[in-house]
C-alpha cells in the first residue's frame, strides 16, 4: 500500500484516485493499480522478502495492501514440485508443477480474494459479494467469515456439488443462477448500480487482479530467482495469465531476477475457448461465445482480459490450446497418478495441453516448464467418479484371494 500511488487507465493512462473503481470515465478502459516502483526498489531485496511470512503476503511490497492488516487465512507460498515422474511420461526433463490447490479455500483464488476483501474493508463496504465460477465464491466465503462481513455469492445452478458445499459451509449466502457466468457477470453488474456493495472481480476487480501476481513471483523464487522457460497457465478471463507474466516482469524490473525469457502458454477446454479461437485466428479480440464444457471453473464466454492475454501470447512467442473435453478427465488422472495431486478439471485441462504442446514440439525436452495447478480435484470430483473403481469383497481370505489379488499389479 505505502507503494501503490494512485489507478491509472490501461489504455490511455489517465490516472484515478485509490478508490473502489474499475473503468476509465473517457475511454472505458480497464483500471490497473499504479506503483512507485523506484521506492519499492529501494525497499525491498531478495533477502527482504526471504525474511517476510511464508504466505503471498511476503510480497506486500508490490500489492495494493499491507501485510499488518490483509485480510489472510494462510494463502500463498505454495508447493513448487519437480515433476519428475509426469515429466518422463511427457517427455520433459526440467518440468515443475506449481501446486495452487492447497490453499485454504482449495483454489488460486485465495490469492485475489485476499488483497479484494482487504481493500473493501478499507473502503468501508460491509457486503462481500462477487459472480462466481465456482472457486471463487468459496474463497470470497471464507474471507467473509474471516473479516466479519456480510457476504453474498453468485454461481451458476450447474455447478459441481463440491464447489456449491465449498462456499455454502463458510455460512455466506449462496445464490444459484439459472444461466452462464456471464449471465451472472450480467447480473452482478446491474446490482452494482443499486447496492453499495463490495463485488470483488467487479469494482474490486484492479485490487483483486493484483493478487494473481504473487504466482509469478513466488515461482521465480522457488525456482531460485529466475523464471522459467515455459508458464503453462488456463485461462478463464485471462486475468490469471496477465498477472503471472506481469509478476515476472516487475521482479526483472527490480532486479530481483535477470530479463525474463518466459514463454507463456494459456489452455482452455474445447467447450469454452474463446481466447484460443481468437488467438488462431490471429484477432486482438475474443468473441463471445456460450460455454459447454466439463472445466467449469473456466467456462468465462465471454472473457474480460482477452485482449490482454493476446497480446502476451503474442509477445513471448507463446502458444494457445484448446483441450478436447474428453482429455480434460484423462490429465486429472495423469497428474494424480505420476505425481499424487488431486486437481481439478482446469489442471486436467492444462495437463492434457501440456501433453499435446510436447507432442507438437513447442517446447524443448531440457527447458524449464512450470505447468500452474489452480484448484483441487475435491471439489470436481464428478469428473472421475465413472473412472475410480473399488473392488468391493467379504470380510475373508477367500474373498481377498478371488477378487483382488489377481488384479494386482506385479
Ligand atoms: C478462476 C480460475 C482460473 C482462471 O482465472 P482467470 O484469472 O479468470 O483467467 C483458473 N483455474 C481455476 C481453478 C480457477 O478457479
Ligand atoms: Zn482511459
Amino acid at each position: 500500500m505505502a507503494y501503490a500511488t494512485a489507478l491509472h487507465c490501461r489504455e490511455c493512462g489517465r490516472e484515478y484516485p485509490i478508490e473502489p473503481n474499475y473503468v476509465c470515465d473517457f475511454c472505458f478502459g480497464p483500471l490497473e493499480v499504479t506503483y512507485d516502483y523506484d521506492a519499492i526498489g529501494n525497499a525491498i531485496s531478495r533477502e527482504s522478502i526471504q525474511d517476510g511470512p511464508l504466505t503471498m503476503w511476503r510480497y506486500d511490497a508490490l500489492l495494493p495492501v499491507d501485510r499488518d492488516v490483509a485480510v489472510d487465512i494462510g494463502t500463498g507460498m505454495t508447493p513448487l514440485l519437480k515433476a519428475d515422474n509426469l515429466g518422463k511420461e511427457l517427455g520433459l526433463n526440467n518440468l515443475w508443477i506449481k501446486n495452487d490447490a492447497v490453499n485454504p479455500s482449495y483454489s488460486f483464488k485465495d490469492r485475489v480474494v485476499s488483497v479484494a476483501v482487504t481493500k473493501a474493508l478499507e473502503f468501508g463496504f460491509d457486503t462481500l459479494t462477487c459472480a462466481s465460477t465456482g472457486n471463487l465464491a468459496g474463497a470470497v466465503a471464507a474471507h467473509g467469515a474471516k473479516a466479519g462481513m456480510r457476504t453474498l455469492v453468485f454461481i451458476p445452478a450447474n455447478l459441481e456439488y463440491g464447489k456449491v458445499i465449498g462456499a455454502s459451509v463458510y455460512g455466506p449466502t449462496v445464490v444459484t443462477v439459472n444461466g452462464s457466468y456471464d449471465d451472472i457477470n450480467r447480473l452482478c453488474s446491474e446490482l452494482a448500480d443499486n447496492h453499495k456493495w463490495a463485488f470483488v472481480n467487479i469494482n474490486m476487480r484492479p485490487y483483486y487482479s493484483e493478487g494473481s501476481k504473487t504466482l509469478g513471483y513466488e515461482v521465480a523464487e522457488q525456482l531460485g530467482w529466475k523464471a522459467p522457460d515455459h508458464a503453462i497457465v488456463p485461462l478463464a478471463s485471462g486475468s490469471l495469465f496477465t498477472k503471472i507474466w506481469k509478476g515476472f516482469n516487475e521482479f526483472a524490473k527490480l532486479g530481483l531476477i535477470d530479463d525474463v525469457q518466459t514463454t507463456m502458454h494459456g489452455i482452455q477446454a474445447a467447450g469454452c475457448s474463446p481466447i484460443v479461437k481468437a488467438y488462431d485466428a490471429g484477432e486482438t479480440h475474443a468473441r463471445p461465445e456460450v460455454p459447454d464444457t466439463i472445466a467449469k471453473s473456466l467456462a468465462i464466454g465471454n472473457p474480460a482480459d482477452a485482449y490482454y492475454a493476446l497480446k502476451i501470447l503474442k509477445e513471448t512467442n507463446g502458444s494457445a490450446h484448446a483441450v478436447p473435453e474428453d482429455d480434460v478427465t484423462e490429465g486429472i488422472l495423469l497428474l494424480a497418478q505420476s505425481e499424487g495431486i488431486f486437481a481439478e478439471t482446469a489442471a486436467g485441462v492444462v495437463v492434457s495441453g501440456l501433453k499435446q504442446m510436447v507432442v507438437d514440439g513447442l517446447i524443448h525436452p531440457d527447458d524449464s516448464v512450470v505447468a500452474y495447478i489452480t484448484g483441487n480435484g475435491l471439489k470436481t470430483q464428478e469428473a472421475v467418479a465413472s473412472s475410480v473403481k473399488p473392488i468391493q469383497i467379504e470380510a475373508n481370505m477367500e474373498s481377498f484371494e478371488e477378487n483382488v489379488l489377481g488384479t494386482l499389479a506385479d
